[in-house]
């Protein structure tokens, strides 16, 4: 019988920059999800969906076995908190980095190495956390949904914690990195359930895809 397989992706960079590597797979999905209202999308494929969702909740959809593959960035990973995903492969797409980030009159006097007590406004609130407590510094986190670098603006915050690619959203807002958490890139990950029920499916794809990354 014909195996079926879900992949769980969001759109945007990730859906864009995954569809030459679900081509290399011979996954081709019927319709773009930019332009279609559809959360389902057929593929030339009849036996394997991708279902299209907020990119914080595709763990969530795999490790409930409601989407047997997912593309997700490392730094919904790393701020996801459950157990049961397999990592399968670093898709080395959406590349960028995890940083804290402080304003430019801020930075010229600062000394990172006396850190203490301090006021952090992220969407990253785990990742946050466990990167200070990791060094001793007590912090207070406030969680915010987007555009953290308005925060140390405001008077919110004095700092942030944010993904970085080009750094100019950081330069047109006067805010410099001042320390390295992660580098990210977007991973194919997998339910334990999925990987021992479909495993012949699962075992294809993730070598075609594996392949095309090179
Ligand atoms: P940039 O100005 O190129 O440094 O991009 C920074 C902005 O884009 C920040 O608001 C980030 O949250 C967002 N960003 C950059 N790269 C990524 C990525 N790979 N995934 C999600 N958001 C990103």
């Amino acid at each position: 019988m014909l195996q079926t397989l879900t992949i769980a992706l969001s759109k945007g960079r990730i859906f864009k920059e995954s569809l030459p590597l679900l081509k290399a797979a011979d996954i081709v999905p019927v319709d773009d999800p930019d332009t279609s209202r559809k959360l389902i999308l057929d593929t030339n494929q009849t036996n394997i969906k991708l279902v299209i969702i907020r990119a914080a909740d595709v763990p969530t959809y795999v490790r409930f076995g409601a989407a047997d593959l997912g593309i997700v960035g490392k730094d919904v990973l790393m701020e996801f908190e459950g157990d049961g995903l397999y990592e399968l492969v670093d898709l080395k797409i959406a590349r960028c980095r995890m940083m804290v980030a402080e304003p430019e009159t801020l930075a010229k006097n600062d000394d990172l190495g006396r850190w203490s007590r301090l006021r952090i406004a992220t969407k990253y609130v785990n990742i946050a956390r466990r990167f200070f407590s990791a060094k001793g510094i007590q912090t207070e986190i406030i969680k915010l949904y987007g555009s953290m670098e308005l925060a140390p603006l405001a008077g919110l915050s004095d700092r942030i914690v944010d993904l970085v690619d080009t750094g100019n959203t950081l330069r047109a807002n006067k805010l410099v990195e001042v320390e390295h958490i992660a580098d990210i890139s977007s991973r194919l990950v997998a339910n334990t359930a999925s990987m021992r029920m479909k495993h012949q499916i699962v075992k294809d794809v993730v070598k075609q895809i594996e392949q095309a990354v090179g």
